[in-house]
Parts: structure tokens; sequence; C-alpha cells
């Protein structure tokens, strides 16, 4: 018996069925009192300072601003490798690495489990999608899969690294390289995957997307980063973005730029050069709470984390858990996920479903040429998946114990009711 499953369950018999007390959902107490977490981007008031250095600059907009340059320069730096140029967003510059590399042809390999606005691009771009499977153990791209598909057409391979997972794959980078296909990594969900993170090696690719939207490490409202070791990449930026620039001093025109104005916002930028002079705290903060919460829930039956909490250079941007509906007395599909994630939403922990179809079933020009069916692992984890979100500091390892608390809470009643569980609910 572990020390959080103890007197929670406390039934009554009234009218001749059960009743559970104690859980949130049926009337009692959120196990997490409103008001205990900190929810992302956990504003402080030095965020003013950054705001202010703007409004003291005089200046509100160009793409060489002196916080922006210097912003490029510190994340350089931080990578230990890369060139950096900032733009308008992680997906601007999904687009723009994708326009610099369409020449190499017109299909772009890529998971069927991603983020809807990580796959729009390949259609902005005017390339085609060519959709695989994911790897179980990495909710990433399975890598054989990927380098079957590699072959005359293939002009790239777009590998999403979702939750602060990083997706290696090096197979399916040595096969890419080896027929010529560029080698792309969307990190916007995992900031240091832009680090030697390889035993001590840094992935092998041509360029990483990443965002600094308010959701992610850098929390910075709109802004996203080119980084690749191309300088051509970096000039192709403008060539993309602006119509006209005096990046370098007098302004030109550039007849052949698509004009599409991605530039960063120096309000955004400015508070993510703040963040990330903490950012290796931040990450380390958000790794052991992970690692806490883990620890805490790993004796649950059923319940299975998507990768290793333990890995010491994953970003555990959100915390991703899956379960076996069978281990729990369900069937397959999402009811059982779907009703853990009610019962601990309403004990107060932040979990969510982040997606429930294959990312083309969200794109309306190219739903009816996939089929779900097709890709029975994504399926799998999109049927049975969650997150828990607010691991990030200023949250600390009490505010993990009562998610903890909350997880026995709710697995304490499932082993006591099962599937039946669903019929208690909704006769409340
Ligand atoms: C957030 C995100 C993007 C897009 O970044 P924005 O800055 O919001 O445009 C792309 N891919 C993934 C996996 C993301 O999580």
């Amino acid at each position: 018996m572990n020390e959080f499953a103890s007197n929670n369950l406390d039934l009554c018999e009234s009218g001749g069925h059960q009743r559970e007390r104690d859980l949130a959902l049926l009337g009692g107490e959120p196990t997490v009192p409103s008001g205990r977490i900190t929810p992302w981007p956990a504003t402080q008031t030095e965020h003013l300072d950054a705001l202010r250095e703007v409004v003291d600059s005089g200046k509100y907009h160009r793409v060489n601003h002196p916080i922006v340059a210097d912003l490029e320069q510190d994340l350089a730096t931080w990578t230990g490798k890369w060139k950096v140029r900032a733009v308008g967003s992680g997906t601007a510059a999904i687009h723009i690495e994708l326009d610099y590399f369409k020449g190499r042809g017109e299909q772009v390999v890529t998971a069927a489990l991603n983020w809807p606005g990580a796959v729009g691009p390949i259609a902005i771009s005017g390339l085609q999608p060519d959709f695989v499977d994911v790897d179980m153990n990495l909710a990433g791209i399975d890598q054989d899969a990927a380098a079957d598909r590699f072959g005359p057409g293939v002009g790239a391979v777009l590998i999403t690294h979702l939750f602060g997972n990083n997706i290696r794959v090096p197979d399916a980078r040595s096969a890419a390289r080896a027929e010529g296909i560029a080698v792309i990594d969307d990190v916007c969900q995992s900031i240091g995957a832009i680090k030697a993170i390889a035993n001590g090696a840094y992935i092998d690719t041509d360029a990483l997307a990443l965002s600094g939207n308010g959701a992610k490490h850098l929390g910075a409202g709109e802004l996203g980063f080119v980084i690749t070791e191309d300088k051509d990449l970096i000039e192709h930026v403008d060539c993309v973005s602006l119509t006209s620039s005096s990046r370098n001093g007098d302004r030109t025109f550039s007849p052949s730029s698509a004009g599409y104005n991605y530039r960063p916002n120096v309000f955004s930028s400015s508070i993510a050069k703040m963040r990330l002079s903490n950012l290796e705290t931040q990450l380390q903060i958000r790794r052991n709470n992970g690692k806490i919460l883990w620890e805490m829930i790993r004796d649950l039956s059923g319940i299975f984390p998507l990768f290793d909490p333990s890995d010491c250079n994953q970003s555990m941007l959100s915390f991703p858990l899956r379960i076996e509906p069978e281990a729990l007395g369900f069937g397959p599909g999402p009811t059982a996920r779907d009703t853990i994630v009610k019962l601990l939403q309403a004990e107060g922990v932040p979990v969510l479903i982040w997606l429930r179809k294959p990312v083309f079933e969200y794109l309306p020009n190219i739903a009816k040429d996939w089929k779900a069916a097709d890709f029975p692992n994504t399926v799998k984890l999109l049927d049975t998946m969650f997150c828990v979100s607010e691991i990030a500091p200023p949250n600390e390892a009490g505010v993990m114990e009562l998610y903890a608390e909350a997880f026995h809470r709710v697995w304490t009643a499932l082993s006591k009711f099962g599937p039946k569980i669903s019929d208690i609910m909704t006769t409340v």
C-alpha cells in the first residue's frame, strides 16, 4: 500500500448504490487547491524590465535591433555550435527551412503523430507530406519506416520532437544524408535539442526550427528561430521574410522576396533574452519535477511515460504519459484515458489531451489521402496519452506531490470500480 492511498476512499451506502465521496468529480475537495499552481509562462514583474529596455531603445521594430541581435548571439553561444536568426514564429522557421531545401524534391517525410502547425508549412512551401508511423518508445518518427520512404522525389525529412523529448533517430539521419535528403528538426518543444545531446555530440541535421511562443520554454510571446550551420540558409531568411531590408545599412529591395514579413517581435525578443539567462535552471527544474512525479506514480498499474524522465538531456515541456486501458479493465479506445483525464482535472491536476487524431485529419486539403488505420502506433498513442502540464518553476516538488496524490486517489477509485466508474460519474 502506498502512502497516498490511505483515507481517500470513503464509501457510503445510500439508497442501495455506492457513492465515492472523496473524488473531486463526485463532490469532494480537489486534491490540488486552486491557486496552488503557477501556470506557464509564469509571469514576473522583472519581465517589465525587459519590456522597458525596448521602450528605452526608442525602436520597436527592425530585424537588426540590438536586442534581437544580442538574443541571436546569446542563443548561438548557448548552443555552442549553431548560427541563429530570429523570425516571427516557429512555424515561420519551418516554412523558411523547407523553402530553402525545396529544390531537393517535392515530398517531405514526417510523422503522422504531429503538430498541425508543424506540417502546415509543407503545403505553404508547395510540397507534399509523406506520413509514416511513430515509434512507440519515442512518440517520434519511426526511423526504419522513414528510411523505407527515402528515394527520388523526397526532398526532406521533418523530424518533430514532441513534449521535450529528443528524437535522435541516427539511422534515419544517415540514410537521409546518403540520399541527399535534407534533415530538418522541429525542436519547438525541445529547446535542449539544439545543444550536444547525442552522447556528447550534436544531432546530425541541416536545420532546426525553434519556437519562442508563450507556451514554450522561452515563453516570450510570438517568436521563432532558424538554427543551422549553413550561412546561406541564414541569408535565405530575408528572402522569404522581407521585401526590403536595411539589415546591412542602406535599405535594399529584394525583387525575389516572398514577402512573408516573418520579423521577430522586439518585445518578445527582450523577454526571451532575459529568460535565456535562466534557461539551464528552468530545464533542470522541469526535468527534476518530471522525475519526482514519475517516481511517485510509477507503481500505479497500466501507466507509462512516453519517454524516460530520467534522461538528463530531455527538455520536459509537459510530462506525457500513456495508459494501457486493458490493465485497468477497460477495452481499447480512448474511453479509459478520457475518464482518467476528467477525474484528474476535477482534482485540480493540469492534465490535457493534446491531440486526438493523426495530423492529416486536421488538414482539410490532404485528409482524404490518408487513413488513420495505416498508423497503428499513432492511433494507439492518440487514444491513450495525456500530458501533465505546469511542471515548470516556480512549481516545485510540493506541487508534484499534490499531483501524485491526485493520481493515487484516482487509481484507487479505478481499482475499486473499474470501467463502471464512468457510470458513477454520469449519475452524479
Ligand atoms: C509550437 C510548435 C510549433 C509552432 O511554433 P509557433 O511559434 O507557435 O509558430 C511547431 N511545431 C511544434 C511541434 C510546436 O510545438
